[in-house]
């Protein structure tokens, strides 16, 4: 293992060496000048809730645009053809849209479904020879995960998870602070991810379609903000699950699990993912030199935040508005943001996600390649 000095140096160097995007469109586009690029073209797959909310925040991308939709149920076809303007011969269903491969004025499919038919969907859609763009999380295991990816390589498209938290302001300056050293060494995440949900008949509480519970849907966050918090990869998990209510949170959905984490520095993060917890959205940090802290943290924001320099200032914008500018810049430009969305970014949480399930079930110490 290396010094500090060494762990520092090479983040820094790793990190200045690509284009990168620093999380929002005006922060990039120093210019200032009206775009006039190509824009990518985005069918949405799944018009639920978190679909409607994506198409509403496109409407005020520069580099993207939705042009069609993937949907089971006619009638919500009909209505957002009239809200977006979107002609006929960009709408499909579950059964056909493999003939998008016949379709020239779609670049990308964004996959808006329950957790357990991204995989599925998502190798369709690189058939067809369309650009990937998947909800988090990628998959409900690794072993699809990397079936994805696999099938985006052999295709020649991207694969991009909707981690719409690396493009967010507030965020990015604490992973820049972070790779520049202005924390020192990072020793200590702790993550705090849940909400109380609802419907007891929802796809989320349904293994078959949800892969899993509140760890897969919301805790992924906690994973996912260690990483980029820390700037490492976990190298050993443990866990525990808490189950007040087991019938609503049936076998294979989890309630409430805390889990923990080593990194190879020798920092450590303890999180706990949750279904049935209010006011849980947090991440705090400390370092050898500093500080942060961040709450709400993974939300829809506005994030707020502060470190041992003060309060985070960067202004809010709509996340999935600058999510979607962003992907168009990684796809058309080659650009990278300051933390990867792409699908081996997605199967590094995956990895996780099972090992917490596997420390769970046999109350051991996994340890991570
Ligand atoms: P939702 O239930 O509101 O929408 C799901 C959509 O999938 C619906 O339109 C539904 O009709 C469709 N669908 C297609 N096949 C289905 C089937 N067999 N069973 C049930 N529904 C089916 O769910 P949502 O909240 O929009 O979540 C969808 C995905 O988006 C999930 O993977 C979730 O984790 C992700 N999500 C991400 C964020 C984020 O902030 N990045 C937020 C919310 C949800």
């Amino acid at each position: 293992m290396g010094t500090r000095r060494d762990f520092i140096e090479k983040l820094t160097v790793s990190a200045v060496s690509l284009p990168i995007l620093y999380g929002s469109t005006n922060l990039f586009a120093a210019s200032e000048q009206p775009y006039k690029g190509p824009k990518l073209r985005v069918a949405i797959m799944g018009l639920g809730s978190y679909g409607t909310r994506v198409a509403r925040a496109m409407v005020d991308c520069e580099r993207a645009k939705l042009v069609g939709v993937i949907s089971g149920t006619p009638s919500k076809v009909i209505k957002w053809q009239s809200e977006y303007s979107i002609p006929e011969k960009n709408c499909y269903n579950y059964q056909n849209f493999d003939n998008i491969k016949d379709n020239p004025n779609i670049d990308a499919v964004y996959i808006i479904t329950p957790n357990a038919l991204h995989c599925r969907q998502a190798i369709r859609v690189a058939k067809a020879g369309k650009h990937v763009i998947c909800e988090k999380p990628m998959a409900i295991n690794a072993k699809e995960g990397q079936e994805m990816v696999n099938a985006c390589k052999d295709s020649d498209v991207k694969l991009l998870i909707g981690y719409r938290m690396h493009f967010e302001p507030k965020t990015v300056e604490v992973v820049r602070m972070r790779i520049a050293g202005e924390f020192g060494q990072p020793k200590f995440f702790q993550g705090q991810s849940g909400f109380v949900i609802g419907n007891p008949n929802q796809w989320r509480l349904n293994k078959k379609l949800s892969g899993g519970g509140a760890l897969m849907d919301i805790g992924i966050y906690a994973i996912n903000g260690a990483r980029y918090i820390l700037g490492e990869e976990p190298i050993w998990v443990t866990a525990q699950e808490t189950k007040t209510d087991p019938i609503k949170f049936k076998e294979g959905i989890d309630e409430t699990i805390q889990f923990q984490m080593g990194f190879p520095s020798g920092a450590v993060a303890s999180c706990l993912s949750t279904y049935a917890m209010r006011h849980l959205d947090r991440f705090f940090m400390t370092g050898e030199k500093g500080w942060m802290e961040m709450k709400p943290s993974s939300g829809y924001g506005p994030i707020k935040g502060q470190t041992h320099k003060g309060e985070l200032q960067q202004p809010h914008s709509t996340h999935q508005t600058l999510q979607m500018d962003g992907m168009a810049q990684i796809i058309f430009e080659g650009k990278q943001p300051i933390v990867p969305i792409d699908g081996e970014e997605g199967l590094k949480d995956m990895k996780i996600i099972d090992a917490i399930y596997l420390a769970v079930n046999s109350g051991k110490k996994i340890e991570l390649q």
